[in-house]
C-alpha cells in the first residue's frame, strides 16, 4: 500500500496542501541536494556500530509562534544545527523523538512499518513537553520524501533485508531560560546507519572491538529498589529524551555484569513494566492447568509503559491469527508471579519487542541475585513457538514477502519541487 490511510483528523491540515500559512505541509518541501555525497560505512564496521553516521540529507522544518506557526519544510544536505546556548531544549529537556526503520524489501522496494503510529505517538510526546502540534500524516509524508531521495544510494536494491533507522526529532529552540511552552521549535528528520541488533547469537559489537557472542536468549537484570524508570502520572509513555538519559547509568552497569538489558520493575509489588527500550511479554500457563495459556504484557494507561508499535502489532497479530491458542492479557503482573510460574514449570517463554531489537527471546532474568531461567528454543536462541511465529509474520510484512496494509511503500527518486 502506498500512503498512510486511517489517520484521525489532526490540527486542521489533513489535506495535502491546505494553502493556509503556518500549517505543516509536506507538499511544499523544498530540495537542496548535496554536492558532496558522504561516505557509506561498510557492513558491520565500527562506524555502523557507533550509530552516528547519517545519510546525505535531512529535513528541517521550523516553528515560530510569532510568525504564525510552521514554516516551509526543507530537504538540505546533512550537517550541523545552529542553536543559541539559551535554547530551551538544552536546559529543560523540551524535546521528543521517534524511531522506526526503513526496510529494503525482498522485492527491491522500500517500506516503513505502520509509520502513522509513530507519527501519532510523536504528537503525544510533543504535547507532554509543551512542543507544538503538527498533522501526523504530514510527518509521514516528509519521512517518505527523505527516504525517496536517500534510499537509492544508502539502501541499495541489491541488499534486501537491510535497513536505515529513521529518527524524527523535535526540540524547543526559543533562546530563553524562561520555563514556558515552546514558542520556537525545530522538527528535523534524519536517517542513520544502524547495525543489525536483531541477532540472537550474533555479535554485540563490531568483532574488531571485542564484541562477544551471545548465548541463546537475552539476559535481563531486574532493576533494584533504588531506581525507577517511570511512574504513574509521569511520562514513561512518551518518547522524550528525559526518559532515556537517566536510565543509561543502570543499563551501563547491567552491561558491565554481562546483562543485555534492564527489566524495569515498579513499586512495592515489583510490577514488570518494560525491558530497556523494549516492551516485555511472558507466555504463562495457568495454575493447576485450568484455563488457557496467557500472553501477558503490562497495561498502558497509567503512563508508565511506552505504547510500542511492535507491542501493538504483536497483540493484534496474536488476537487475529491465533485466537484459539492464547488469551492476550494486558494487566499488571509482578516479578514474583514470573518466579512462581518458572518454579512450577508454567513459564513457557518470554520475549522483548521493539523497533531496534525486533522480537527477541529472553533466556534469563536475574532478580536479587537469583536467576529465573526461561525456556528458549535451540542453540541459535530461536525460542518457542510464539516468538518464531511472530517474527516470521511481522518480518514478512516489513520485507514485502506478503502484501499487508501495515506496510507503507515509499516510491523512490521522486524529487519534485513546488
Ligand atoms: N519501550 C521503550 C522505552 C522504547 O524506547 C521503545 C522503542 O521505541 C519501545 C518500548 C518499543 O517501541 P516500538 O515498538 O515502537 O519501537
Amino acid at each position: 500500500m502506498t500512503g498512510a490511510a486511517g489517520f484521525p483528523q489532526t490540527n486542521g491540515a489533513s489535506q495535502r496542501d491546505s494553502g493556509s500559512r503556518g500549517v505543516l505541509v509536506a507538499a511544499r518541501l523544498t530540495h537542496e541536494l548535496t554536492l558532496s555525497p558522504r561516505p557509506i560505512p561498510a557492513l558491520n564496521s565500527p562506524e555502523l556500530w557507533a550509530q552516528g553516521e547519517a545519510t546525505d540529507h535531512m529535513i528541517l522544518t521550523r516553528y515560530n509562534l510569532a510568525n504564525g506557526g510552521w514554516a516551509t519544510p526543507q530537504l538540505v544536505p546533512y550537517g550541523p544545527l545552529s542553536l543559541m546556548p539559551t535554547a530551551a531544549a538544552l536546559h529543560y529537556a523540551t524535546e521528543c523523538f521517534e524511531g522506526m526503520k526503513l526496510y529494503r524489501g525482498v522485492d527491491g522496494r522500500i517500506r516503513l512499518f505502520r509509520p502513522e503510529h509513530n507519527a501519532m505517538r510523536m504528537r503525544q510526546s510533543a504535547a507532554r513537553v509543551s512542543l507544538p502540534d503538527f498533522p501526523a500524516e504530514q510527518l509521514v509524508e516528509l519521512i517518505a520524501a527523505l527516504a525517496a531521495v536517500d534510499a537509492p544510494r544508502w539502501l541499495p536494491k541489491d541488499r534486501p533485508g537491510t535497513y536505515l533507522y529513521v529518527r524524527p526529532t523535535m526540540i524547543a529552540t526559543q533562546p530563553s531560560l524562561a520555563m514556558k511552552k515552546a514558542s520556537e521549535a525545530l522538527l528535523y528528520i534524519i536517517l542513520v546507519c544502524f547495525p543489525d541488533f536483531d541477532q540472537p547469537t550474533g555479535s554485540l559489537g563490531p568483532p574488531a572491538q571485542g564484541g562477544k557472542v551471545r548465548r541463546p536468549g537475552l539476559r535481563l537484570l531486574a532493576s533494584g529498589k533504588d531506581m525507577v524508570r517511570a511512574w504513574p502520572g509521569g511520562f514513561g509513555n512518551c518518547k522524550v529524551g528525559a526518559n532515556y538519559g537517566p536510565s543509561i547509568i543502570a543499563s551501563a552497569a547491567a552491561a558491565q555484569q554481562g546483562f543485555d538489558q534492564i527489566l524495569w520493575l515498579l513499586g512495592g509489588e515489583e510490577w514488570v513494566t518494560e525491558a530497556g527500550a523494549c516492551n516485555f511479554f511472558a507466555v504463562v500457563k495457568p495454575k493447576g492447568g485450568l484455563g488457557r495459556t496467557q500472553l501477558l504484557t503490562a497495561p498502558l494507561g497509567s503512563g508508565v509503559v511506552l505504547p510500542g508499535v511492535t507491542r501493538t502489532s504483536v497483540l493484534e497479530t496474536v488476537s487475529e491469527t491465533l485466537p484459539n491458542e492464547l488469551d492476550v492479557v494486558e494487566r499488571n503482573f509482578s516479578i514474583h508471579e514470573l518466579m512462581d510460574a518458572a518454579s512450577d514449570g508454567r513459564l513457557v517463554e518470554c520475549f522483548v519487542c521493539g523497533t531496534a531489537f525486533f522480537i527477541t527471546p529472553v533466556g534469563e532474568i536475574s532478580y536479587e541475585g537469583r536467576a529465573i531461567r526461561v525456556p528458549v528454543g535451540d542453540e541459535r536462541g530461536r525460542s518457542g513457538n510464539l516468538v518464531e511465529r511472530l517474527r516470521e509474520r511481522l518480518s514478512a510484512i516489513m520485507q514485502g514477502d506478503i502484501e499487508h496494509p501495515w506496510a507503507y511503500v515509499v516510491e523512490e527518486g521522486e524529487v519534485s519541487t513546488p
